[in-house]
């Protein structure tokens, strides 16, 4: 906790306002929490929820001239190069393509014989009901630990996730992903306890070895990669669009990205 406080400290900057909170104080905030817990409140921390960021960035693009096709997509090539993107029964001839397909990206590549040194990370987060409580105001938790604690307005808290390494794309809720959510959460918060279990949501973060993502052209390709984003694509995901995009235009990104190699060796 004293390490924790002071590192916030230092990046106040960044973080507003930081305080020490006594239980009483943090109960008041986020009354499910465990008596005895103190607390450390940094003003600037915030939840995005991800269906909403998505949809505004989805309107965002079609507002600037961007089409939507929804479908399963196939890398075209003739003779090695790269000439567009089949999308079910369509072709889009392109000059360039941003590769953004997650922990799936290695098998659009298959075909050109190419892998991103990336793989997923399957993670288990599940979705609490507490009906009639007012959760809107309810401020993110970050236990001591890798897991958190996050509430919406629909009297609804969200506790996540585990980090199954070497899951593959196997996407079953196990029985074990459920409890280690469950003992994380009702640990740091045991007023969750009578919390309706609503739903068990599972996803694959697309992992790299060395926790960075993969951005910047596939060298010998026209294709741009934009994945690898781990644990963190929700939070930079859209200015890692924004550098991708540029790419693409053939533009100076504004940012050295040498260390985000796609084919750097991990
Ligand atoms: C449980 C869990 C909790 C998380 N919590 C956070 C968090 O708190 N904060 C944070 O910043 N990040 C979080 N993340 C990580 C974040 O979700 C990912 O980093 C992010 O989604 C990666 O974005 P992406 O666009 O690269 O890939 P994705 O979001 O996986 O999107 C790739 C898309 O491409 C589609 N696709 C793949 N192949 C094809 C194809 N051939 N044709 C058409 N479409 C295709 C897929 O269906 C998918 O929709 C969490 C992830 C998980 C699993």
């Amino acid at each position: 906790m004293e390490r924790k406080l002071r590192d916030l400290t230092r990046r106040e900057a960044e973080a507003g306002q930081i305080a020490r909170l006594t239980n009483t104080e943090a109960r008041k905030l986020f009354p499910p929490l465990a008596e005895g817990l103190e607390a450390v409140y940094a003003e600037s921390g915030a939840r995005v929820d991800g269906h909403l960021l998505r949809n505004a960035l989805l309107r965002a693009a079609e507002k600037h001239g961007a089409v939507m096709r929804n479908g399963k997509a196939k890398l075209s090539c003739e003779n090695g190069r790269l000439t567009g993107v089949h999308v079910d029964d369509s072709f889009f001839p392109a000059d360039k393509v941003i590769l953004a397909a997650g922990a799936w990206a290695n098998e659009l590549l298959g075909p050109l014989g190419i892998k991103l040194p990336l793989e997923p990370q399957r993670g288990q987060i599940v979705h609490l009901k507490l009906p009639g409580e007012n959760t809107d105001s309810w401020p993110v938790i970050l236990p001591d630990t890798d897991h958190y604690i996050v509430s919406f307005a629909d009297s609804r808290v969200v506790a996540g996730a585990t980090r199954e390494t070497g899951s593959g794309f196997d996407c079953r809720i196990t029985a074990g992903g459920l409890h280690e959510v469950l003992q994380e959460a009702l640990s740091a918060a045991p007023g969750l306890h009578h919390a309706t279990v609503g739903e068990v949501r599972v996803g694959f973060r697309p992992m790299t070895k060395d926790l960075l993502p993969l951005l910047g052209h596939i060298k010998g390709t026209d294709l741009i990669a934009a994945a690898g984003f781990g644990p963190s694509g929700l939070t930079i995901g859209p200015y890692a669009g924004s550098l991708a995009a540029s790419l693409a235009f053939g533009e100076e990104p504004g940012m050295n990205l040498e260390k985000y190699d796609p084919m750097r060796k991990m």
